[in-house]
């Protein structure tokens, strides 16, 4: 393990309550092995301050970004996954982030939602009134993971403990097309419908910003489509979005901007008709493949 957690936390806020996991529900099959809950505590003991958040960006719609990561670099080993990675997103702008395999897409995403913190580099997450003034980051890990004896409404009421506001969980559950499994046991969910309960999970509380990593990935083509509905929806009532993604159809069609990943840059940074038509392509697909195909990929 060439990995190490951060002794201080990367940011002037902690994170949202919705991503803190008492260690009572951490799972094994997570994907988070070295675990959110480690880094919680450790942003638990940062001094919110909600005055300081984003940096005015001239780049971004509305001026302050809901979410700025600046110049992040990061490296496992000798392996570099990110190197110098900057990043806005306004309130209500949909951000796809795509890239091959090992490009470091989840680590990008880890360190948004601040359960990790990078090597270099600073993330920043403006505060929100809804919040009581906390900055708020909803997270979808690739693999969320779930005690597998609770219902999915349990679960769900489970998290909305450690968020300040009253929480309808079957709202929720009804937002992520999960009304009827209310009951069942997250352990008899399929791959997909787990993914749907962790991203329920991310939008207990409402949080302003939401990272969600792969959300569409073991969805069958309906659900795909209703993930993204699902994704504008939040877009249009003003959260940022923040999500990486291989369903590059749909992407095309919902994400006001791509980024694409690779080498440890962005080698592509824009709403997506402007990505595809950088390259001569027909659609966002061809372009993600000479756009990554110029890049040299070893070892990952
Ligand atoms: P992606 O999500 O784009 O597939 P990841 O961010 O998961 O990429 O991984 C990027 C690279 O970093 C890969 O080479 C992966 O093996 C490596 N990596 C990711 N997490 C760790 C870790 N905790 N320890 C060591 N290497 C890691
Ligand atoms: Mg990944």
């Amino acid at each position: 393990m060439t990995d190490h957690e951060p002794t201080e936390p990367a940011t002037d806020e902690s994170i949202t309550m919705s991503n803190r996991e008492p260690a009572t529900t951490a799972e094994t099959a997570s994907d988070e092995p070295t675990g959110e809950n480690a880094d919680a505590d450790a942003d638990a003991d940062a001094d919110p301050d909600p005055d300081l958040g984003p940096e005015p960006d001239p780049n971004v719609e509305g001026g302050r970004p809901a979410i700025a990561a600046t110049d992040l670099s990061h490296a496992f080993g000798d392996v570099r996954v990110l190197d110098g990675v900057s990043l806005s997103v306004a309130p209500g702008e949909i951000v796809a982030l795509v890239g091959p395999n090992g490009s470091g897409k989840s680590t990008l995403l880890r360190f948004l939602a601040r359960v990790r913190a990078p090597d270099e580099g600073t993330v920043t997450v403006a505060s929100t009134d809804a919040g009581g003034g906390r900055a708020r980051v909803g997270y979808l890990p690739q693999q969320p993971g779930f005690r597998a004896g609770f219902s999915a409404a349990d679960t769900l009421e489970f998290y909305a403990q450690f968020v300040d506001e009253d929480v309808d969980v079957a709202e929720v559950l009804e937002r992520v097309g999960l009304a009827d499994a209310a009951d069942r046991r997250v352990g008899a969910l399929s791959g997909g419908m787990t993914r749907l309960l962790g991203l329920g999970r991310a939008l207990v509380g409402d949080p302003a910003v939401v990272v969600l990593d792969e959300p569409a990935s073991g969805l069958d083509p309906g659900m795909v489509e209703r993930l993204f509905d699902i994704v504008s929806a939040l877009a249009d009532a003003g959260v940022a979005v923040v999500l990486s993604s291989h369903n590059l159809g749909p992407v095309e069609r919902t994400a006001d901007r791509v980024v694409v990943l690779d080498g440890g840059r962005f080698v592509a940074d824009g709403d997506p008709r402007a990505v595809v038509e950088s390259v001569g392509a027909a659609d966002l697909q061809t372009a993600f493949g000479d756009l990554v195909a110029t890049e040299e990929v070893t070892g990952r």
